[in-house]
């Protein structure tokens, strides 16, 4: 059962760094039962290419997380002149390697290298981040494969929070294919979270402020800082905020804050539940990770 953080009278907070931390002990569990009875402890490998500090800090999180879990996990990293012939033979080494159960190459990639190209080359049985079209599609069939990490997290923080979700409207703010589209895809499937009706909204969107008004449940993920507006939502609204964005903040150390795609003070206020960020999605993507590597280590 996940905490309840009941911040106003009316609105709960979906915390997803405790939700988080709630299905790594499970995951722990399962790993320490796995090891004693002689199984290997599942093994997460991560490539990271180039400086790019927020990959860095996502991948470093990443390894963090598989530690505290019990997993093994191996970073390899290199410089952003890798060619993309190098790059292939790297995710051919890990789809050869017996040892790694499975691996995400962090995005995005220099722009010399062809992301898709990437993407193609990796075993779907070894995809955790879920991004290969043969888990998209299985994904859109309601068939077994990896789900991508980020939606993955959405609909499980709704269901650890039993939000209900059928018959309700839900706008996708966003069309990326690593969270607005594939989320889109699950909360419409005849299941639970699910058997919502989906609008996915974009740039392109006509009418944005009543699209989002008319929306029982927001997801946000279009990576700009508080986009959404308290005017653009009704009172009782579920809102999942994905976006992160570094916003620059003289007052901090780092000489930024982390920003989401929603204005958490306004929206909060008209909101019976809303994700901060961060310590929101953010924890529940890392999480997901790790229950798609467990699963293919299994
Ligand atoms: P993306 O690939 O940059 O796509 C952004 C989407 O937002 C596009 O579909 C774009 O529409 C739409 N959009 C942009 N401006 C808009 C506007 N003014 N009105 C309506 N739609 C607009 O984004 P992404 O990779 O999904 O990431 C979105 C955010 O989530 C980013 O802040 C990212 O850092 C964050 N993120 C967080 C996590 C996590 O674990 N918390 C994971 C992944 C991403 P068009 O298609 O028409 O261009």
């Amino acid at each position: 059962m996940c905490s309840v953080i009941q911040i106003f009278e009316f609105m709960t907070l979906l915390d997803g760094l405790t939700t988080a931390q709630t299905i790594k002990k499970r995951i722990q569990t399962e790993v320490a039962e796995r090891v004693s009875v002689g199984k290997r402890p599942p093994h997460l490998a991560a490539v990271l290419v180039g400086d790019n500090g927020a990959s860095q800090t996502y991948v470093t999180a990443k390894v963090k997380a598989c530690e505290e879990v019990g997993f093994k996990s191996t970073l390899i990293q290199r410089e952003a002149e890798i060619t993309e012939q190098e790059l292939l033979k790297i995710v051919h080494d890990l789809n050869e390697n017996p040892e790694i159960d499975g691996y995400i190459v962090q995005l995005p990639l220099p722009k010399h290298i062809n992301e898709l190209h990437i993407l193609l080359a990796i075993d779907p049985s070894k995809d955790v981040d879920g991004f290969h079209p043969e888990n998209v599609g299985k994904m859109a069939l309601n068939l077994p494969g990896f789900l991508p990490a980020t939606p993955y997290g959405i609909i499980t923080l709704l269901k650890e929070y039993g939000i209900e979700t059928e018959g309700k409207h839900c706008v996708v703010l966003g069309r990326s294919s690593i969270v607005g589209l594939p989320v889109s895809i699950l909360l419409q499937r005849n299941t639970y979270p699910g058997n919502c009706t989906v609008t996915i909204a974009h740039s392109k969107t006509k009418n944005l402020k009543s699209v989002l008004q008319s929306a029982d449940i927001i997801i946000a993920a279009i990576g700009k800082p508080a986009f959404v507006t308290a005017d653009m939502v009704k009172e009782g609204v579920v809102v999942v905020d994905v976006g992160i964005t570094r916003v620059p903040d003289d007052s901090r150390k780092s000489g930024f804050r982390i920003s989401g795609d929603v204005d958490f003070q306004g929206v909060s206020v008209k909101s019976s539940f809303i994700t901060p960020v961060p310590g929101g999605v953010g924890p529940m993507t890392i999480a997901s990770l790790l229950l798609n590597t467990l699963q293919a280590a299994k």
